[in-house]
């Protein structure tokens, strides 16, 4: 390989002596050029030229510059390269984004647009923004406990300090299933995204002893339905199945008692 003859090629501000005929992604690698790139193996002859990470600014005989992959030019007479200009920059970007929607776990990706200054959008969170959680919490459950914010310039669902009540409805339509209810023995656990936005003591069931729903959702419960059902009052605090059973609305009273 070193006795191949080699051209002068103008690479940013300096003149590089390349190998003629070579891959300008390989001689630009070998001559100390960083250039990101995925699909290229030095074990494989062959170019792919499928990542489009190696994409730099050409120019020859005088024609306007052009971005093109690297790894699919040749080093040849009077080229004239950039690997870092605003073209390139919006090229590997385009480039690095296609690549994370493929494989938004890929580490070695993330790690190359961290290494290059390529911006790449967050890893996507799980919520598809469609509201039905902070809609039905407002218009159904009254308790207006979610709210669409902002952090870090992406649009989140979050949580409204101290209005949640722990009834888990936003849980039980998240289409995702990116918002999470579950009971630590005593105490109802509310989380979006992995982070806690709500832990609340559960009551104990009156009838059965279980535990089965928060204070705050009992007491909401209670005001605004109170009007409507009798029984409410008086079974508030029973579970379901003891509400039933103690309203007289399950004919076999097999009602256990603490
Ligand atoms: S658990 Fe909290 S945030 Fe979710 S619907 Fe009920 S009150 Fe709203």
């Amino acid at each position: 390989m070193n006795d191949e003859p080699r051209i002068p090629v103008r690479v940013n501000d300096r003149v590089l002596e390349l190998p003629a005929g070579r891959s300008l992604l390989t001689a630009l690698l070998e001559a100390g050029v960083r250039i990101p790139h995925v699909c290229h193996h030095p074990a494989l002859h062959q170019a792919a030229g499928v990542c489009r990470l190696c994409t730099v600014e050409v120019s020859a005989a005088g024609q306007p510059p052009q971005t093109k992959r690297s790894c699919l030019l040749k080093v040849t007479p009077a080229l004239e390269v950039r690997t870092e200009s605003a073209a390139v920059q919006a090229a590997r970007e385009k480039a690095m984004r296609a690549l994370l929607r493929q494989a938004p776990q890929a580490e070695r990706l993330i790690r190359l647009a961290a290494e290059f200054g390529i911006r790449i959008d967050p890893a996507p969170d799980g919520c598809i923004r469609c509201l039905l959680c902070e809609r039905i919490c407002r218009e159904v459950v009254g308790a207006a406990a979610l709210r669409l914010g902002k952090r870090e310039g992406l649009r989140l669902i979050e949580p409204v300090e101290g209005r949640c009540i722990g009834c888990g409805t936003c849980a039980n339509v998240c289409p995702t299933q990116v918002i999470h209810v579950h009971d630590e023995e005593a105490v109802r656990v509310i989380s979006i995204r992995g982070e806690t936005i709500g832990r609340h003591p559960l009551a104990v069931c009156e009838g059965c002893g279980r535990r089965f729903a928060t204070p705050k959702f009992l007491e909401a419960a209670h005001v605004r339905a109170v009007d409507h059902h009798p029984d409410v009052k008086e079974h508030h605090r029973f579970c379901p199945e003891c509400a039933k059973r103690h309203s007289g609305r399950v004919s076999a009273l097999t009602t256990r008692r603490y």
